[in-house]
């Protein structure tokens, strides 16, 4: 099953909280949301069991995006430990929404070796809380900074209780528009699908983009990776998957990128 959802709450019901948001996907038509923690981990685990609650009962899949500011490998230690106190509340969030993956922007350093290591400490100290939601390493948009779909396999590979976010538009970025044929997107399925089993997720958008450097995410149309390839090459992949259209329009793309993955059924 492909699960397509967005990333927050849908436009058509801004301001009124993840369960409105939540009832109002479904209502869409559309199965799976990500939670927003850009700035910090604003939600009490509290109101994370009534949102899994109403998410259960809508039949509607959460994940969680940890805070933008996370940075493994910066050079300063308080940066470093905010970082992972960061990942850790957004874990424990996670577990009590019932989320399928944390999704992190790992560091803005291209620094494998402690990225690596963060991770195996992450995952350790959640362990002992009996946290097992999986740690989803993002492929980022820009050439300099950790987050190449190669570095981000190397360590879901070496640790256990991470995994990769395959965001296209980032790829796209990062490669200078190098995602463009049928067998681009096979590549990436193909790597991604040697290091994992289980379902995959996925962020998708248009992006702009300079010097293998992403400048903004933009709607569908207006440059970035073919849908239509993405949809194919997806489903030729017969795994389960959840796509997060991170598009500024939402759910009006969103509901796009539905109709795509219809049309090839
Ligand atoms: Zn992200």
């Amino acid at each position: 099953m492909i699960r397509i959802g967005i990333a927050g709450i849908p436009h058509s019901a801004k301001g009124k909280g993840t369960e409105a948001g939540i009832i109002k996907l479904r209502e869409l038509g559309l199965d799976a949301m990500e939670v927003q923690f850009g700035r910090n981990v604003y939600m009490t685990e509290e109101a994370a069991r009534a949102g899994a609650a109403v998410a259960k009962k809508e039949d509607v899949s959460l994940s969680v995006h940890a805070p933008y500011y996370v940075n493994l490998a910066s050079k300063s230690e308080q940066t470093r430990q905010k970082s992972k106190d960061w990942i850790m509340k957004s874990a424990r969030v996670a577990a009590a929404l019932g989320a399928t993956m944390v999704t992190i922007h790992a560091a803005r350093e291209e620094q494998p070796d402690v990225v690596r290591e963060s991770f195996r400490e992450l995952v350790k100290a959640l362990k002992k809380e009996k946290i097992t939601v999986p740690l989803g390493i993002e492929t980022m948009g820009d050439l300099g900074e950790f987050g190449s779909l190669d570095d981000v396999l190397d360590v879901v590979r070496k640790v256990p209780g991470t995994d990769v976010v395959v965001d296209f538009a980032h790829l796209y970025a990062r490669t200078d528009g190098g995602l463009k044929t049928r067998e681009d997107f096979e590549a990436i399925f193909d790597k991604i699908m040697a290091v994992k089993t289980g379902p995959l997720h996925i962020h998708f958008s248009g992006i702009e983009y300079k010097n293998s450097r992403e400048v903004r995410h933009v709607p569908f149309g207006s440059g970035g990776p073919d849908i239509g390839l993405f949809a194919r090459t997806l489903t030729a992949c017969r795994r389960d998957a959840t796509v997060i259209c991170e598009s500024p329009l939402l759910e009006e793309d969103a509901l796009k990128l539905k109709g795509v993955f219809r049309s090839l059924q």
